[in-house]
């Protein structure tokens, strides 16, 4: 029988399990499909705090699974298959394996939405991104046209942190009108350094052959005109999926985010979330390894109020 078992190993994930292997509750945390999480998909993460000189996302998550398992929590690298969130003990299978645990933290992540390209994929981390705040000053992007693709808050969020960095950020949208709040998209098309493209697809990230994108292809899906764009990055603002499927039907979730209360709780006792998956506000590491450290806490607290009531 474990005390508590966290799934997911990013900066929630590998925060709880620091917080609860120094509580001694040897925590068992199982990596998921993406080991590190989504902080591994990007070069240098500047804006994590202590790092005067950024720290490469892959590092400070191998140091961050360090720290924890300096204290005593054990990394498993597998999958969770599937959760029994209401059964007492709350039963889990992990690669087949079955584990029951007294408590469980939830910081599985969100994947950002892929346009679902070819081109897109070999291209990743060659100019194609997802996270405009984790590589938007990256000097590769310094003084050079750049493609956001999107119409929501995230898109419009993007575009407008990229006009620091970019020549010009063209918008690149599917419809004629912003999905973003009013106010956002305001400011948005406000913003002279912002180029919107309306009623346009992304339909080839340009150029494979040379291993870095210098440009997109666009259709135009009112009269299906092509055209191609140079630029040296493409940032993909299409929203996330958390990554919750295994929870659907058992815990409270909004728009597939699970929905925390009375701090990280869920709507299962003993069951307790952090991070991204939860989260579609802040989506930051800092943000979601607070959540994490908030997540342990009160798993420690509720193994501690059940110890107490079985003892009286
Ligand atoms: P979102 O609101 O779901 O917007 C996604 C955008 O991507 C939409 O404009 C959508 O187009 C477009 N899109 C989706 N799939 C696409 C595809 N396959 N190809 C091309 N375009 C595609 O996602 P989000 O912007 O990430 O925001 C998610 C939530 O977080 C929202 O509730 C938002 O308000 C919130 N948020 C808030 C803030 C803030 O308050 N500061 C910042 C970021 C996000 P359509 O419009 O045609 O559907």
């Amino acid at each position: 029988m474990e005390n508590a078992v966290i799934i997911g190993t990013g900066c929630a994930g590998l925060t709880a399990a620091i917080y609860t292997a120094r509580a001694e509750l040897q925590p068992l945390v199982v990596s998921g499909t993406m080991p590190g999480g989504l902080l591994t998909t990007t070069t240098i993460v500047e804006n994590y705090p202590g790092f005067a000189e950024g720290i490469d996302g892959t590092q400070l998550m191998v140091q961050m699974q360090q720290q924890a398992e300096r204290f005593g929590a054990r990394v498993r690298y597998g999958t969770v298959e599937s959760v029994d969130a209401s059964a007492d003990p709350i039963r889990l299978t992990i690669d087949g394996d079955t584990v029951e645990t007294l408590s469980l933290i939830v910081a599985s992540g969100a994947s950002p939405r892929r346009i679902g390209l070819e081109s897109e994929t070999k291209l990743e981390t060659k100019g194609v991104t997802y996270c405009a705040t984790c590589d938007g000053a990256l000097p590769m992007f310094r003084n050079q046209p750049l493609v956001v693709v999107g119409g929501g808050d995230s898109a419009c969020e993007e575009a407008t942190y990229l006009t620091r960095f970019g020549s010009v950020v063209y918008l690149v949208h599917r419809r004629d009108q912003l999905r973003a709040s009013k106010i956002m998209a305001e400011r948005t098309l406000a913003n002279e350094k912002i180029k919107p493209i309306w009623n346009t697809v992304v339909t080839e990230v340009l150029d494979t052959k040379a291993d870095k994108v210098t440009g997109v292809r666009l259709r135009n899906v009112q009269d299906g005109s092509e055209s191609e764009l140079e630029a040296a990055g493409l940032f993909v603002a299409i929203g996330h999926v958390p990554n919750t499927h295994l929870f659907e039907g058992q815990l409270e979730m909004n728009s597939g985010y699970l929905v925390p209360k009375n701090g990280r709780e869920t709507s299962a006792p003993g069951v307790f979330v952090a991070g991204d998956c939860a989260d579609y506000i802040y989506r930051q590491a800092v943000t979601a390894a607070g959540q994490g450290c908030e997540a342990a806490i009160d798993a420690e607290r509720f193994l501690a109020a059940v110890s107490h009531s079985q003892k009286t």
